[in-house]
């Protein structure tokens, strides 16, 4: 599954930019510079702070050599349930250069999620905020195994008392291409999650390809307000940094404030869609604001034509969008320089190759909307301990079954019409979600919205729409579904629009489906239905 088998520990990649780039900064974690950005009246409680390329060596050799005295061998799993800090990072890097295999884990998850991960992935080392620490006590007690140290958000805590008393040197870990550095498990909006398992030369390929096609150089920064438990902000994001020698605003999490005057000071900015949207809703966003800016790049979630027109309107900038996934990192973007089209995710990137299929894995023309499988030096290795479920998701000839459905057209770009498992069947016929969401999303007076299929008498599902109103506007359903009806054919027009407040989405900004449908999932059924369901 990749053809870089010889491909050694990806963090040697790292370290050779590292001694290169010697006491340049990687990182900066202070959320803006007051005086450059004129907001002298915006107080900051956190204090800056610099971390150079050399730093990141000498620090991730201790925490390495850490490892290794609390007995964490190569092909091991360090659990990482850590907020968002520098030391987080460096763990991360710790862990490669070690040859472990890093888990990392959403601060968010429950105690519930963190006994299914703890025995699925039966990690040896857990490293924790006191906090995730106690709430995951009683899951912890039932693997006496797996050591605790903890990691504070201030990157106080056991581990670094650990590290304060290694030396800075460390040999890093052979590594062959296809081991395994870093298990991610998918934030799956439905089923239980799955640990993709992403090996050392699948990280490898996807940061050279990616900091050359984003044009990534030594004097770029990046505004990193991405989470570190998720291939955008841990993978993505920060091996195009370390890979160019450039410097990132290490944001402990998004906060639009915070970004906007931050922007003069940067060059690049990678986001989920709701980041967009929330810059737009800022005063200071503006031409100005952005003009230092080469690079918006947005992924994860569907970014609305809207945004996308909004954000152009006010700041000139026609934000980049690309598709990826857990399991295989970036697959498709639109060009840096080159036709960045709307409502696409563009074109494969380097070494990947993309087919649109039908049910039975035969590749339909151009145009066709089907099945998304793909190929390519970055598609994971497989499920961490699902045999069978890796063998279901890889067609007999090898492509990976990304689960989205999509259309590929002429020119070889890429649109995603919503995940498998959304497109609704009603009466028979297929209806795609990100169809009539885009169409919906478009209306002046909706400011987002969520297509599903709920069960109904007669057709099986009903099309139905969930909309949010935008700042001020008033929604009038009947008159939405007539203006959907000129466009749509009638089997794609929503039986109903529901207005909602918001819509639930997870940390990475997607809209989770399930729960939409499983609050009106009675709607078009009668009461005992209801009582039945
Ligand atoms: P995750 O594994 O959490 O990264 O989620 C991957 C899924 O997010 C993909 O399979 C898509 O359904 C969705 N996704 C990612 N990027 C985009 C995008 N630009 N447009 C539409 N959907 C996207």
């Amino acid at each position: 599954m990749n053809t870089e088998a010889s491909c050694r520990n990806v963090f040697r990649m790292f370290q050779d930019v590292a001694e290169r780039v010697g006491h340049g900064p990687l990182l900066t974690t202070a959320p803006f510079n007051r005086a450059s950005s004129g907001a002298s009246n915006r107080a900051t409680s956190e204090p800056s702070t610099t971390l150079s390329y050399a730093d990141a060596m000498a620090q991730s050799a201790r925490l390495a050599r850490a490892l290794t005295a609390l007995g964490v061998r190569p092909g091991d799993r360090v659990a990482a349930q850590v907020d968002k800090s520098p030391q987080a990072l460096l763990l991360y890097l710790a862990v490669l250069r070690q040859g472990a295999i890093h888990l990392p884990l959403n601060t968010a998850y429950t105690a519930t999620e963190i006994a299914y991960f703890l025995s699925d992935a039966a990690p040896v080392l857990y490293v924790a905020s006191c906090a995730c620490m106690a709430a995951s006590e009683e899951a912890l007690n039932r693997h006496p195994n797996i050591q605790r140290l903890t990691l504070e958000a201030d990157g106080t805590g056991s581990l670094m008392t650990l590290v304060s008393e290694q030396a800075e040197r460390h040999r890093v870990q052979p590594r062959r291409g296809d081991d395994v550095a870093l298990i991610l498990y998918t934030s799956g909006t439905t089923g239980s999650p799955k640990g993709a398992m992403l090996t050392h030369a699948n990280l490898a390929s996807n940061a050279r390809a990616l900091t050359r096609l984003w044009e990534f150089g030594s004097s770029d920064v990046l505004i990193h307000a991405l989470p570190l438990f998720h291939a955008h902000g841990l993978v993505i994001a920060t091996h195009c940094v370390l890979l160019s020698g450039s410097r990132m605003h290490l944001l402990p999490r998004f906060d639009a404030d915070t970004v906007v005057h931050l922007l003069p000071e940067a060059t690049v900015m990678m986001g989920v869609p709701t980041y967009y949207s929330r810059l737009l809703e800022h005063p200071d966003l503006s031409a100005a604001a952005t003009s230092g800016m080469r690079l918006f790049v947005s992924g994860s979630a569907p970014l609305s034509e809207a945004t996308a027109r909004r954000f152009h309107a006010l700041t000139g900038h026609t934000i980049l969008e690309r598709y990826g996934m857990t399991e295989a990192t970036i697959i498709s973007s639109n060009p840096v320089v080159g036709e960045r089209r709307l409502g696409s995710v563009g074109l494969p990137i380097e070494g990947v190759s993309l087919r649109i299929t039908d049910d039975h894995d035969t590749p339909l023309a151009s145009g066709n909307v089907g099945h998304l499988q793909i190929k390519g030096p970055a598609v994971m290795k497989g499920y961490w301990r699902q045999p069978q479920k890796t063998r279901q998701e890889f067609t007999p000839d090898g492509w990976f079954r990304t689960g989205d459905n999509g259309r590929i057209d002429e020119d070889g770009y890429l649109t995603i019409v919503g995940r498998s498992k959304d497109v609704i069947i009603s009466g028979g016929y297929n209806v795609y979600p990100g169809e009539v969401e885009a169409l919906l999303d478009a209306m002046e007076e909706v400011s987002e919205s969520a297509v599903i299929g709920l069960p109904h008498a007669d057709f099986g599902e009903a099309v139905t729409a969930v909309v949010v109103a935008a700042a001020g506007a008033t929604l009038d359903e009947d008159a939405i579904r007539r203006r959907l009806r000129d466009v749509l054919a009638a089997y794609k027009v929503p039986k109903r629009v529901l207005v909602a407040d918001d819509l639930p989405r997870n940390t990475m900004g997607k809209v989770i489906k399930a729960e939409l449908r499983d609050n009106h999932r009675t709607l078009y059924l009668g009461r005992s239905a209801e009582g039945a369901s």
